[in-house]
């Protein structure tokens, strides 16, 4: 379906400013809107110029259109608004949709779930390893115990607004060129809550809710890794009217430890050895997070060859048993050398005769000592 162009829809010119935009599909709008215009196609039309003028009036869509046409990305925001949009409000969401008079209709008695609550927690290498039982606190927000909730004194009662009938929202009918339109704000005598509290808690100040600091039980799972977080249901803010508390999310931040590195269930670290060790082999104790473990190291082991102790990474956040770990080998060179290691190391240079011995290497040695000589 070729979808037709958004500026030739309102009929307007390309450059058209904001004023222009909203005129003229406000006058779309009045022609076509359902609720007014019963002829077939007058709906779709309507859908049009709603999707034209949601695209053309906000700064940033437009801007993408501007750019990329009906082919912008739809990650951007394309796209979504043609199909379902339900206009069954009637003016009233056209109207706020100009004056600003804060979007769709609220009932501020309604219950409502209180906010999520964000907390980010430290945890040594080992803790994220095995996992851990901890207590935090966290400030949050609580029904106030004084009033219940509902702001008044005890003993007092809250009443409902007169202003606004308890709607939290007032009318006000304004004369514009186009004829009366209806103009919703928030009730500025209750703030839009809709009722007034004439004596009002003292514990809370007539909000209905305090800042309290709470100790929370949180269970970190073994194998738990940076950035993941735990869902504590039901630990967020307070609701509101009785609504559902938010949930928290405990973020795992994990320190660096000073040997193990991490990547998913695997563990890594490099095994210092001398070259005595590498070259005649040795058995060594190797640290790991479940304790030591014994390694032997083969004779000619090369500096940067990796050994793989199966199931002594960490274990899987999910229980699908445990990594592994992962062991560089790398070899020392001895810096501080005595007269007599001296000696002896000279003494082995000459009976080598300068190459390496292993007959791969000492092939590789070779080539690249040719490559030198034939500069
Ligand atoms: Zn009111
Ligand atoms: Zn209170």
């Amino acid at each position: 379906m070729s979808k037709r162009d958004y500026y030739e829809i309102l009929g307007v010119e390309k450059g058209a400013s904001k004023d222009e935009i909203k005129k003229a599909y406000r006058k779309l709008a009045r022609k076509y809107h359902p609720d007014v215009n019963k002829e077939a196609g007058a709906a779709d039309k309507f859908k049009e110029a709603k999707e034209a003028y949601e695209v053309l009036s906000d700064e940033q869509k437009r801007a993408q259109y501007d750019q990329f046409g009906h082919a912008g990305p739809q990650s951007q925001g394309f796209g979504g608004f043609g199909g379902a949009q339900d206009f069954g409000g009637g003016f009233g969401d056209i109207f706020d949709m100009f004056f600003g008079g804060g979007g769709r209709r609220r009932d501020p008695n309604a219950p409502q779930q209180g906010a999520d609550l964000q907390y980010t927690m430290e945890l040594e290498f080992e803790e994220a390893i095995f996992g851990k039982e901890a207590e935090i606190t966290i400030p949050k927000e609580e029904t106030c115990d004084t009033c219940s909730g509902s702001g008044a004194k005890p003993g007092t009662k809250t009443k409902t607004c007169s202003h606004c009938n308890g709607s939290g929202q007032l009318n006000m009918e304004q004369n514009t060129p186009f004829g009366k339109v209806v103009n919703r704000r928030v009730c500025h005598y209750c703030n839009g809550s809709g009722k007034i509290i004439p004596e009002k808690c003292t514990t809370c100040g007539g909000t209905g809710r305090v800042k309290k600091r709470r100790k929370i039980h949180i269970s970190i799972p073994a194998g738990i890794d940076e950035g993941q977080q735990i869902r504590v249901s039901g630990k967020g803010e307070a609701g509101i009217n009785g609504g559902p508390p938010g949930d928290l999310f405990v973020v795992v931040h994990i320190k660096p430890h000073e040997f193990f590195q991490r990547e998913g269930d695997h563990i890594f670290c490099e095994l210092p050895l001398t070259f005595a060790q590498a070259a005649l082999g040795d058995e060594v104790e190797v640290p790991t997070v479940h304790g030591k473990v014994k390694l032997k190291i083969p004779a000619g082991t090369q500096s940067g060859k990796v050994f793989r102790m199966k199931g002594k990474g960490a274990p899987n956040v999910r229980g699908y048993g445990h990594g592994d770990q992962h062991i560089k080998v790398k070899v020392i060179t001895p810096t501080k050398l005595t007269d007599r290691q001296k000696e002896l190391l000279r003494e082995f240079n000459d009976i080598s005769g300068n190459e390496a011995t292993d007959e791969q290497e000492g092939s590789l040695f070779e080539r690249f000592k040719k490559a030198f000589k034939s500069e």
